[in-house]
C-alpha cells in the first residue's frame, strides 16, 4: 500500500518510507492512498483474539513490506512480556449500562502515549533496514511530561536507535521529572532546559534546522528524527484499540452483533479521535465520534462552527496534554472529508499558517456535524466530575478523562442520544495526584513522590507499579542546559 501527501497526491512513497521520513517532505501528512475495508467477519475473528493478535490483524492491512511474522514479533515486544499490567492491554470497565471506559494507561507510563510509543520503535527500525539505511536514528524530543517518558520507555534499547530528551526544567510536574531522570536503558539521554516548554521545543527545532549539525552527525554514522504525532507509525497503533474495544463489547454481553456505538475522546493533537474514525471507516459500527476538550476549545467551536481559529487566549489547564491550539492531525480528517481534495487542505493550511483561521466549505461542514458531536469544559467542572465519578462508582480517573465524561453527560443532556458509548480514558490518575487529590476535596497535599502514597490511602486504590518503583530507582540524569546548550548535548550524547 502507497502513502500520500495530504497536500499533493501525486507525491507518493511506501509504507516504510512513510514512517522513516514522518512527514511527507511538502509539510502535508502521509495517509494511507487506500483505507482498507475489514471483511464482513472480522469482529468475529477479532473477538476470539489475544490484543497482540489485534494488533497483527488490524495493521497488517496497512503496511505492504512487513510480514505478519515481523508484525507478530514486534506485537509480542510492544505489548507482552509484561509490559502492560493488564492482560487485555486496553481493557474495558463497566461504569454504567450504556456507558464503558477504555483504559488506555496500562502501559509502562501510565498513559495512552504507549500505546503507540510501544511499537513504533519496532516499526521505526525495521522501515530503515528496508530502505537500506546504514546510519543510526537518533529521536530528539522535546517534550511538557508524558511524551518524553513514553518515548523513552518505547525506544529503550531498541536497535540502531537513540533517543535523547529534553524538557523544561520547571515545566514539568515532580513525578513526571522522577519517571525521565531514572530511566533505564544504554541508548537513552535526558537533559533538563532552563525556561519552560516553548524553549525546549524552539531549541530542538533549531537543533533539526541546523545542517551543519547534520554533517557532523553523519559523520558520525548517525542522523536526526521526531517520533510525533503526526507520524503514521503512531497513529496506526491506534486504530486497534478501537476495534478491540468493540470486540470487548461484544464479549460482555453490552452490545448486540452489528450494534453501533458512540465514542468520547479527550483530545488535544486529534490523533486518538482521529483513530477511532478510521477504525470505523474500515468497517467498525461506529456512530457518533465525540470530540472532548478542555478550556482550549478551538476544536469545539471548529466543529459547532465550521471555522477553525487559533487567533484565542491559551490556559493552562489541570489536563496539560490537551492545552493545544494547533491540532497537527486535523489535516488528515480534513483531506477525507473534503473527498480528498489536497488543493483544498494545501489552501486551508495556508490559511491557517498566515493568519491563524479558515472556514471550511458547507460540504465539509455538513459531513463534520454529522460524524462528530463536540463539547468543552473547564477545571472547576473537570475537578466536580472526578469528584462525582469516584462518590457514584468508586471510578478514580484523571483530569483528562474528567474532560471527557463531562463532555459525554452534556452531550447526552444536549441530544438525548442514549447509544452504548465509550469513553476514552487516557492517563492514569496518579500521574496527576495533585489535581485528583484536590478534586477529592484533600486540602493539605505532599510533595514529590509522597502525594503517591497520599492519594492510594485515601483512595484504597494502588499505586500503579511503574510509578511505585520510581521509589527506589536510581537517578541518571541530572543534566541542566540553556537552550544554547542543546547542540553541545547532542554532540556529547553522539559521540
Ligand atoms: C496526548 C494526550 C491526550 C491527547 O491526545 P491526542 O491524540 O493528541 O488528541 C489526551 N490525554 C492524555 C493524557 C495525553 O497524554
Amino acid at each position: 500500500m502507497n502513502y500520500l501527501s495530504t497536500r499533493n497526491k501525486d507525491l507518493r512513497m511506501s509504507a516504510t518510507q512513510a514512517i522513516a521520513k514522518g512527514l511527507a517532505p511538502d509539510g502535508g501528512l502521509l495517509t494511507p492512498a487506500v483505507l482498507p475495508r475489514l471483511p464482513a467477519s472480522a469482529v468475529e475473528t477479532l473477538k476470539a483474539m489475544s490484543y497482540q493478535q489485534r494488533v497483527v490483524y488490524i495493521m497488517n492491512s496497512f503496511l505492504e513490506g512487513f510480514a505478519a511474522s515481523e508484525l507478530t514479533a514486534y506485537a509480542a515486544e510492544a505489548y507482552g512480556g509484561g509490559k502492560f499490567s493488564h492482560e487485555d492491554v486496553a481493557p474495558i470497565r463497566k461504569v454504567d449500562d450504556n456507558t464503558y471506559c477504555l483504559e488506555l494507561w496500562h502501559g509502562p507510563t501510565c498513559a495512552f502515549k504507549d500505546m503507540a510509543l510501544q511499537i513504533l520503535p519496532y516499526l521505526l527500525a525495521a522501515s530503515m533496514e528496508k530502505n537500506d539505511e546504514k546510519r543510526t536514528v537518533c529521536i530528539l524530543v522535546a517534550t511538557s511530561g508524558d511524551t518524553g517518558k513514553a518515548a523513552l520507555e518505547g525506544f529503550r534499547n531498541v536497535d540502531k536507535t537513540k533517543i535523547l530528551v529534553f524538557y523544561p526544567k520547571d515545566g514539568v510536574s515532580d513525578i513526571q521529572e522522577l519517571q525521565m531522570i531514572t530511566q533505564e536503558g544504554g541508548n537513552v539521554g535526558v537533559s533538563s532546559v532552563v525556561g519552560n516548554f516553548d524553549d525546549a521545543q524552539a531549541g530542538v527545532k533549531m537543533l533539526f534546522a541546523d545542517e551543519a549539525l547534520a554533517e557532523t552527525l553523519a559523520e558520525r554514522g548517525y542522523f536526526l528524527s521526531s517520533a510525533n504525532s503526526i507520524n503514521w507509525g503512531r497513529v496506526l497503533p491506534q486504530i486497534v484499540y478501537y476495534a478491540s474495544a468493540y470486540c470487548d463489547l461484544l464479549k460482555a454481553g453490552a452490545i448486540n452483533k452489528g450494534e453501533p456505538i458512540n465514542v468520547c475522546v479527550p483530545t488535544g493533537n486529534f490523533g486518538n479521535i482521529l483513530a477511532a474514525y478510521y477504525a470505523k471507516e474500515m468497517g467498525i459500527p461506529i456512530n457518533k465520534l465525540i470530540c472532548a476538550s478542555n478550556q482550549n476549545n478551538v476544536l469545539t467551536d471548529f466543529i459547532k462552527t465550521g471555522t477553525y481559529d487559533r487567533n484565542r487566549t491559551f490556559y493552562n489547564t489541570i489536563s496539560p496534554s490537551m492545552d493545544i491550539l494547533i491540532s497537527s492531525n486535523l489535516e488528515r480528517m480534513l483531506f477525507e472529508l473534503s473527498g480528498r481534495n489536497d488543493k483544498q487542505v494545501r489552501e486551508y493550511m495556508s490559511q491557517l499558517a498566515e493568519y491563524g483561521s479558515y472556514r471550511v466549505d458547507t460540504s465539509i461542514r455538513t459531513k463534520l456535524t454529522r460524524l462528530f458531536g463536540a463539547g468543552s469544559c473547564d477545571d472547576v467542572q473537570s475537578k466536580a466530575m472526578i469528584a462525582k465519578m469516584w462518590s457514584e462508582h468508586e471510578y478514580l480517573i484523571d483530569p483528562h478523562t474528567a474532560v471527557a465524561f463531562q463532555v459525554l453527560e452534556d452531550y447526552r443532556n444536549e441530544t438525548g442520544d442514549g447509544t452504548m458509548t465509550i469513553t476514552v480514558s487516557t492517563a492514569s490518575p496518579f500521574k496527576f495526584c495533585d489535581s485528583v487529590l484536590d478534586a477529592l476535596g484533600v486540602q493539605q497535599r505532599l510533595d514529590g513522590i509522597e502525594i503517591l502514597d497520599q492519594l492510594s490511602s485515601r483512595t484504597g486504590v494502588p499505586v500503579p507499579m511503574p510509578l511505585a518503583r520510581l521509589k527506589n530507582r536510581q537517578r541518571r540524569f541530572s543534566g541542566v542546559v540553556e537552550k544554547s546548550g542543546m547542540r553541545d548535548c547532542v554532540l556529547d550524547f553522539l559521540k
